[in-house]
């Protein structure tokens, strides 16, 4: 008896839990409405460098990611005038949980669980609509830190985890970033050849119907670089040089409706 009930209480959590999963993504995915983006920033190293940066911050630094939603969804057809809508909320204490760079698909299944708690707690700011897809944006020093951690986003909760340079002049290369897991929370998928960062052809070039195919002028969102040549591929500065290519709207379903 015992046994039937738990397993019937699990069962129940498991259909609420896939109800809510597929009812985001309708949502996300209709394009009826403008989507509430939230950016919440964080000191990832707690310098007073990267805190003078987020103070410096406000939502004009990332209406680029406004522009560039509305740009693209038009030009695949969607009606809606402003796809995506970008917020900024104040900044965060406690930092998100951290992804370790060697765990296993449970471990990311963990790290997502905790995410998601963090998520739930932290995002509740007094007198703020909550947003519908939250993004944690966490600030580095880039005196130092070369590189930055890998960035992470989640259909499933509708959250992304990004690592950005707190610097004026990678505010565009950030953009960018934080495009691409928003894209992830959308449903789309990387384009990009996971060992050496190159482009996949054709799905992850700006035009693959380009002649001649190098250099190509726009990088496509999921794949982030514009190959040069078969072997060159850098990623630009700006939103501007950035497109999204056919595979990755019909991801997001900007087409096919
Ligand atoms: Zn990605």
């Amino acid at each position: 008896m015992w046994k039937t009930l738990r397993i019937t209480l699990l069962l129940l959590i498991l259909v609420i839990v896939a109800g809510r999963t597929w009812l985001d993504r309708v949502e996300t995915q209709s394009w009826k409405n403008t989507l509430w983006v939230g950016i919440f920033p964080f000191n990832a190293d707690g310098s007073p460098q990267v805190q003078k940066y987020i103070a410096s911050l406000s939502a004009t630094d990332f209406a680029n990611i406004e522009t560039f939603f509305e740009r693209e969804a038009h030009r695949f057809g969607v009606q809606l005038e402003q796809p995506i809508h970008i917020e900024l909320y104040p900044q965060g204490g406690q930092l998100p949980p951290q992804l370790n760079a060697e765990a296993g698909p449970l471990g990311v299944m963990w790290w997502s669980l905790k995410l998601r708690w963090f998520a739930m707690h932290a995002t509740h700011v007094s007198g703020r609509t909550p947003p519908r897809i939250r993004l944690f944006v966490l600030y580095h020093d880039p005196t130092s830190l070369r590189v930055v951690p890998d960035s992470h986003g989640l259909q499933k909760g509708l959250m992304g985890v990004v690592h950005a340079f707190a610097l004026k002049e990678m505010a565009g290369s950030n953009n960018i970033v934080i495009t691409h897991e928003l894209m992830h929370t959308l449903g789309a998928t990387d384009k990009y050849d996971l060992r050496t960062g190159a482009p996949i052809y054709p799905a992850g070039f700006g035009e693959p119907d380009r002649q001649p195919l190098y250099p190509q002028p726009n990088a496509e969102i999921m794949a982030a670089r514009r190959a040069l040549s078969t072997t060159d591929f850098e990623m630009p500065s700006n939103l501007r040089d950035v497109v999204v290519g056919s595979v990755t709207a019909d991801e997001i379903r900007w087409t096919h409706r």
